[in-house]
């Protein structure tokens, strides 16, 4: 499924690694991290005026053509101001401008919104969350994105597409092989019908995938409590390793078929800083071939470690 080349730079020893399927590839190179670029965490202040506050949010968001926003718990759901999609929509997730924590029906009620309003379009969906400024989120308040559109964006599209050829080629479904080949490798993290593990060829830093057992959105709403429960756990992760921001994205299939396993990635994010230093530059924005520090493997052994110590 996978391919490893080794690299080597002077007294460096690297790993270049591709996906046989999509011909995705990343370098990994665990020596950068010491160069510490990320900063301890420091919540956002809060602004002046924010429109997703309690306030802005009921005069200055837009409403669905029947004049009204979704609201499911503490969550708002209403159209972007600023679309890049045929149907983009934001949840924002709390009242609160900034929490510590999440609760899980704070997350369930938010991604139920998302939900809700995907239903009202047709596409390949996807559900997504940049947490905090420095993940490129331009307001710090949690909200969450849906989008739907004709064609699926490339990533997707390379799994909808080669997934189709390899089950032509195998009988098989890409994504219940990939589960069968991970469950006992070092990057398994948890669960099982909804199975998470650390991607081996990671998009971004300690990138974390959920094959789920679904193909559509419309499929989704049975699963969202396992799912919340798994999300809680990832970010709990990433906040124990001193990092708080990340991006989420969680991919659809047009319509219920055979061939397509939904999936989430979420990648950690550099910490904002007040100097604006990036964990993204052209190695990420142009050749397309991201630089990875943290080896998938290493975020399976820190994961089962924390999980041991909770359990002792
Ligand atoms: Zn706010």
């Amino acid at each position: 499924m996978f391919t490893v080349t080794e690299i080597i730079s002077g007294k460096h020893i690297l790993q270049m690694r591709e996906e046989l399927l999509t011909g995705m590839r990343c370098k990994i190179s665990p020596e950068r991290l010491n160069r510490r670029l990320d900063e301890a965490f420091q919540p956002p202040s809060p602004p002046d005026f924010c429109p997703f506050c309690p306030g802005g949010i009921q005069t200055v968001t837009p409403t669905f053509s029947d004049g009204n926003r979704i609201c499911i718990g503490d969550s708002v759901t209403f159209p972007n101001l600023f679309p890049f999609a045929a149907w983009h929509t934001v949840t924002v997730v709390t009242r609160d401008h900034y929490r510590e924590e999440f609760s899980h029906s704070e997350i369930r009620d938010a991604f139920l919104g998302q939900i809700t309003s995907l239903q009202k379009a047709s596409g390949y969906k996807s559900i997504n969350w940049n947490y905090l400024p420095s993940a490129g989120a331009s307001i710090a308040h949690p909200h969450l994105q849906g989008m739907a559109d004709r064609r699926p964006s490339p990533l997707p599209e390379k799994y909808l597409r080669s997934g189709f050829a390899y089950a032509l080629r195998t009988g098989e479904k890409y994504g219940d092989d990939l589960r069968n080949h991970e469950q006992k490798t070092p990057r398994y993290l948890l669960g099982n019908e909804l199975f998470w593990y650390a991607h081996f060829v990671p998009l971004g830093e300690r990138e974390i995938r959920c094959i789920m057992p679904i193909s559509c959105i419309e499929e989704f709403e049975p699963f969202i409590d396992d799912f919340v429960d798994g999300l809680l756990a990832m970010i709990r992760l990433y906040r124990s390793l001193g990092t708080h921001a990340f991006n989420l994205s969680l991919f659809f299939d047009r319509k219920k078929g055979r061939h397509f396993s939904a999936f989430c990635s979420m990648i950690s994010r550099i910490n904002p800083n007040s100097s604006s230093t990036s964990d993204t530059a052209f190695m990420e924005r142009l050749h397309l071939e991201p630089v990875i520090l943290t080896p998938p493997e290493e975020v399976g052994r820190i994961f089962q470690n924390k999980r041991m110590q909770s359990l002792e």
